[in-house]
């Protein structure tokens, strides 16, 4: 299935799923993701407001699911795909997939804003330079984003599995870390460029959010990360929510946290 294009204005807020798996280390599961968020954002369980009051489900135009290989191949698909959404003037709010898709996705919107910044909510710095011999591991999306300087700044929150390595990689590309334990309440960004966003749910506490493939206990509540959203300022012009594992999800609840997190980042987006 190729991706709905023609209801896309200037403007508009997209959903895309991004349905691979391929480059997880430890489980395979969230190429089953962008079904389930869909399936909660759209289920009633809930209005289509964000917190804010925004109107966001009957504003985002859900664009369906790019047509992924698997390898090296899904990569150039991904960014060929998001950039013909952005081609069109519209914004790009991604469904994961893991972690590896933020790559090509971030690549994508590199050329179109210019002094890109982003914010990233995650367990782990995914920074390795390589993970099993993969350097398009769901481990190691920000060492390329880096690298290639695709990004002028990258802020990561709710770390709490740093080794040596990757803190010489974080140390080698800039990267602004707030550990978990430096997680305060009053935490919050200014952004003064273009801000993309990415969610890994496992920066969730999995007492929160148990339907991912790494359980890292110790971390963030729901409204926790809210908070730092919510009050943090700049310009959001694209996001992601990655690395819901249905198959670990029985009751969907964690498909839930999803779909609200992309409730709250349209809101921001449809500013
Ligand atoms: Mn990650
Ligand atoms: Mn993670």
């Amino acid at each position: 299935m190729a991706l709905r294009l023609a209801d896309l204005a200037a403007g508009s807020v997209a959903l895309v799923g991004v349905p691979l798996d391929c480059n997880s280390s430890f489980l395979r599961g969230p190429a089953l993701a962008p079904a389930r968020i869909r399936e909660a954002l759209f289920s009633g369980s809930s209005n289509e407001c964000a917190e804010d009051g925004t109107e966001v489900l009957t504003r985002l135009v859900d664009a369906g699911d790019l047509d992924l290989s698997i390898g090296p191949a899904a990569m150039a698909a991904i960014e060929t795909g998001i950039g013909s959404v952005l081609e069109r003037g519209a914004r790009v709010l991604s469904l994961g997939g893991d972690h590896s898709v933020t790559y090509p996705i971030v690549r994508a919107h590199a050329g179109r804003h210019p002094g890109l910044e982003i914010l990233h909510f995650d367990a782990h710095p995914d920074l390795y330079d390589q993970l099993d011999g993969n350097r398009l591991s769901h481990a190691s999306p920000f060492a390329r984003i880096m690298e290639e300087r695709l990004a002028r700044r990258l802020v990561q929150v709710g770390i709490r599995t740093l080794n040596p390595h990757q803190k010489d990689q974080a140390r080698r590309f800039g990267v602004e870390i707030v550990e978990m334990d430096a997680v305060t309440p009053e935490l919050r960004f200014d952004f003064d460029g273009p801000l993309y966003v990415t969610i890994d749910l496992d920066a969730l506490d999995p007492a929160f959010a148990p339907g991912v493939s790494h359980h890292e206990p110790g971390g963030l509540s729901v409204r926790e990360l809210l908070r730092v959203l919510q009050r943090t300022r700049g310009q959001v012009v694209g996001a992601d929510v990655v690395e819901l594992n249905p198959l670990r999800d029985p009751v969907g609840a964690t498909a839930a946290v999803g779909a609200k997190l992309v409730k709250e980042l349209a809101a921001r987006m449809l500013r």
